[in-house]
């Protein structure tokens, strides 16, 4: 199932690919019976291996069971039940209007599906990053192949056997591997290339589907800052952003990165986080039921190298042998230091002093555009400005993160954070060309338009 030696022994999807295109060409994929049997069928065995996800992502990376129930199990069983409900009413043509000049005629949007896309996912939440936009594709009658990450390799065969046990073989299929087996199907043509993880390879995929012209969809990530105005509820504002940024042991697209803080509540807030943090994952977070490990030594050691900014005011603990590295705070971090220069993606929350909210929007403007903003602040001017002055992929008010439980919002960056968004319809959409149709009857045939034009000008 996951392809064969080519050409000088590199490996070829060709084949595959190929049984996939016909499955597409014969009309399959159009019947809407069919879509809402493969969404349910997922949704379903989504449900039923549930203490095998939870296994397997604790095996890659201790995720605390609750966090695997919630982000990937109730994530993906909601995602399919929506779309099975409603991929009907998505996929009828949407009526516009039509100008005077035009009339007689009726003009709608007709979505259609693309074809045969590729899925190819990152490790943090690995069956979700897959089959949360596979949902999307199938409602809108696409085939698709997956592509999950190799850095979770539980997760990885896990997600592949769930795919062979209730998908259509003709229609999908699971290639298991990293950069070469990538590389491999980024050679052939696809209808639609929907990618998530960081901006190096995000750069690579984009540049293959160009051979193709290939629509992408990028779900990359950045430095999603978390501003901390004076006027904040400071309690709950620490409480929601030590929850968003250590979560998943902040291996985590949308987390907040850094705080930007006001320096007149600059050091009440950092003792506040301070003591959240203690209260969540307690005096030794690595004996903590509800605190993950990074997923590999490599990104462990890019992490632990991150460390030497500012001062540190709880954690900077690291265990090679169990791939653990405290929840940890900094403060005094300048803009300068590297833990500011790359996105952490990682347990690391450095805090950094503003003395104004234009300072801190203008520290923002000056930096790539971030996948999330969020801001802390009992003003509906301060947000105002924040939503106005500043771009982002999703900009939140007083929390963190929970935005993405909300399937009418569309999900994806801006800029170097990405490009394309989905959730609910917006993966229907995103999946869909929106095939604009005019009719017109043969009656009410206006002749000005036609040339001789001399003859239309005399009568205008
Ligand atoms: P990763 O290393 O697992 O890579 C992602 C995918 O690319 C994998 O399937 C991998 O096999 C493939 N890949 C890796 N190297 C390759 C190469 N040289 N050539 C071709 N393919 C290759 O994941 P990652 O990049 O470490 O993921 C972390 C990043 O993903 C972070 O930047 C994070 O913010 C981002 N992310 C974004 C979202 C989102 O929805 N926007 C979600 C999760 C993660």
């Amino acid at each position: 199932m996951d392809g064969s030696q080519g050409i000088a022994g590199s490996i070829s999807y060709g084949e595959d690919v190929k049984r996939l295109r016909e499955a597409f060409a014969s009309g399959r994929t159009l019947d809407f019976a069919w879509r809402r049997r493969q969404i349910e069928a997922l949704g379903a065995a989504v449900a039923r291996y549930e203490d095998e996800i939870v296994a397997a992502l604790k095996a890659d990376l201790g995720k605390p069971a609750l966090e695997a129930a919630v982000a990937e199990v109730d994530y993906l069983t909601k995602e399919a039940k929506l779309a099975a409900k409603n991929l009907e009413t998505w996929a009828k043509p949407r009526k516009v209007g039509t100008p005077m000049a035009t009339l007689p005629a009726k003009s709608y949007i007709a979505p259609e599906p693309l074809g045969v896309a590729l899925i190819i996912g990152a490790w943090n939440y690995p069956l979700q990053e897959v089959f949360g936009p596979l949902i999307g594709a199938i409602a809108a009658g696409n085939c698709a192949v997956l592509k999950p990450s190799e850095a979770v390799p539980h997760a990885s065969a896990l997600l592949r056997k769930i795919a062979e046990e209730v998908l259509d073989p003709d229609c999908f299929f699971v290639v298991e591997g990293g950069a070469e087996e990538t590389l491999a199907l980024l050679r052939e043509r696809f209808d639609k290339i929907f990618y998530t993880g960081g901006g190096r390879v995000g750069r690579i995929v984009m540049e293959a589907a160009s051979k193709h012209l290939t629509p992408v969809t990028l779900e990359l990530g950045g430095k999603s800052p978390a501003i901390v105005c004076k006027d904040a509820n400071l309690d709950v504002a620490a409480r929601r952003i030590v929850w968003a940024a250590f979560m998943n042991a902040g291996q985590l697209c949308v987390r907040p990165d850094h705080c930007l803080i006001e320096e007149e509540i600059y050091d009440d807030f950092i003792s506040t986080l301070r003591e959240v943090a203690k209260q969540f994952y307690g005096e030794n977070p690595q004996a903590s039921e509800d605190y993950a490990r990074i997923v590999n030594e490599r990104h462990l050691e890019r992490l632990e190298k991150l460390l030497g900014a500012g001062e540190i005011v709880v954690g900077g603990e690291v265990d090679k042998a169990d791939r653990y590295l405290a929840p940890t705070i900094l403060k005094d971090v300048k803009p300068d230091d590297p833990v500011m220069q790359e996105e952490i993606f990682g347990p690391i929350l450095p805090c950094l002093k503003v003395s104004s909210v234009d300072e801190a929007i203008a520290f923002i403007k000056e930096r790539d555009k971030p996948l999330a903003l969020y801001v802390f602040t009992a003003s509906d001017e301060i947000a105002g400005r924040f939503e106005r002055e500043t771009s982002a992929g999703t900009m939140m008010v007083n929390d963190a993160v929970i935005f993405q439980t909300n399937h009418h919002l569309p999900f994806g960056g801006v800029g170097p954070s990405g490009m394309g968004a989905f959730h609910g319809r917006h993966s229907f959409d995103d999946f869909s060309h929106l095939k604009a149709v005019m009719k017109r009857p043969f009656w009410g045939d206006a002749k000005l338009r036609y040339p001789p034009y001399s003859e239309t000008a005399k009568k205008l």
